[in-house]
């Protein structure tokens, strides 16, 4: 029976590991049942060795002894019996002993099985568990790697999609920096052009400028002539001393003086030269010796002397027509007026104190 009911939860055990195992503890408690049921059985011998103390009332008379002896026979019988139902009963004992040793054994025996089925199906829940695990944990890779297959894909695609807008921008920005640097040039040429334009008119104004400061300066060049000129010409038409006929006349009086004297002595050397010619036409004739020729150098010079003479004679007559038209006392070099004083001690003079150190 035990060996049936340990074959059976194991079966149970298989089915459904965790939910029958309380059923075959379920069926542990039919087990004590059973036991009870002996000890009943035990019981009920144990009032047959009470009555072992009726034993005691042996020592009484023959009949009684007799009695006894059947008594004792009797309870010989009795207690063969009781020997017998003892040894029964320790038979029934040992092998109830027995039986509850193979059930109990039966029972750890069953308890490790059950244990060890609880293991195994703990294990075999964990591997399962850890098989499953594994399992998504497989999935979740495998997703993941798909997900980033699909995202590295989509941002490849991004990406090229990316590299074609920058390329078209960039393509886009070229055209758009080439139009802009074309319309600089432009800007750039428009630009030189005016300002070659502004130069040009500048420098013609600048060249107007300059000739009309160079016509201006011209003028002025020519103004200032003009008027140094009429300066000149004023001082040159001066008559320092035309307010003072008082001193022209001492002047007149002075020239003609010295002019007399001078023409007095001009006829006198011209006597003395005319009497030395006489003389030496003499003297030739006479056959006179060397004496001749020192007369000859005597006479030029005295001739010599006459023409100085009438240089000076020429040049009074020049400042006596000075002194007449007024314009006597007048430097001839810078055209001032000379001092009264040197007109009055060297007769006559046409140059100024200052002028006359440069002539
Ligand atoms: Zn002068």
């Amino acid at each position: 029976m035990s060996t049936s009911k340990v074959k059976k939860a194991p079966a149970a055990k298989k089915s459904a590991p965790a939910k029958k195992a309380p059923a075959a503890k379920k069926s542990a408690p039919a087990k004590k049942s059973a036991p009870a049921k002996k000890a009943s059985v035990a019981k009920k011998a144990a009032p047959a060795k009470k009555s072992a103390p009726a034993k005691k009332a042996a020592p009484l008379s023959a009949a009684q002894k007799a009695a006894a002896a059947k008594k004792a026979t009797a309870d010989k019988l009795k207690a063969a019996a009781a020997q017998k139902a003892s040894a029964d009963k320790a038979k029934q004992a040992a092998a109830k002993a027995r039986a509850d040793e193979a059930k109990k054994k039966a029972a750890e025996k069953a308890k490790q099985i059950a244990e060890k089925a609880r293991d195994a199906a703990a294990k075999k829940k964990a591997a399962e568990k850890a098989a499953l695990e594994r399992k998504k944990a497989a999935e979740a890779k495998k997703k993941a790697a798909e997900k980033a297959k699909a995202d590295a894909r989509r941002e490849r695609e991004a990406a090229a999609k990316k590299r074609a807008a920058d390329k078209a921008a960039e393509i886009k920005r070229k055209a758009a920096e080439k139009a802009e640097v074309e319309k600089r040039k432009l800007r750039e040429i428009e630009a030189k052009k005016k300002e070659q334009e502004r130069l040009r008119l500048e420098r013609q104004a600048e060249i107007e400028r300059l000739e009309r400061q160079e016509r201006e300066a011209q003028a002025k060049r020519e103004a200032d002539e003009r008027r140094r000129q009429e300066a000149l010409d004023k001082k040159r038409n001066a008559k320092p001393y035309a307010n003072e006929p008082d001193f022209l006349a001492e002047m007149r009086e002075l020239l003609i003086a010295k002019r007399a004297e001078l023409t007095g002595q001009i006829s006198d050397f011209d006597d003395q030269a005319d009497e030395m010619l006489v003389d030496r036409e003499r003297l030739e004739y006479d056959e006179e010796d060397g004496s001749s020729l020192g007369s000859d150098i005597q006479r030029a010079q005295i001739k010599e002397m006459a023409n100085r003479w009438r240089l000076e004679v020429d040049e009074i007559d020049i400042a006596l027509a000075r002194v007449d038209e007024g314009s006597y006392g007048r430097c001839d070099e810078c055209y001032e007026r000379i001092i009264k004083d040197r007109l009055r001690y060297q007769v006559p003079v046409f140059t100024c104190t200052d002028c006359r150190a440069t002539v």
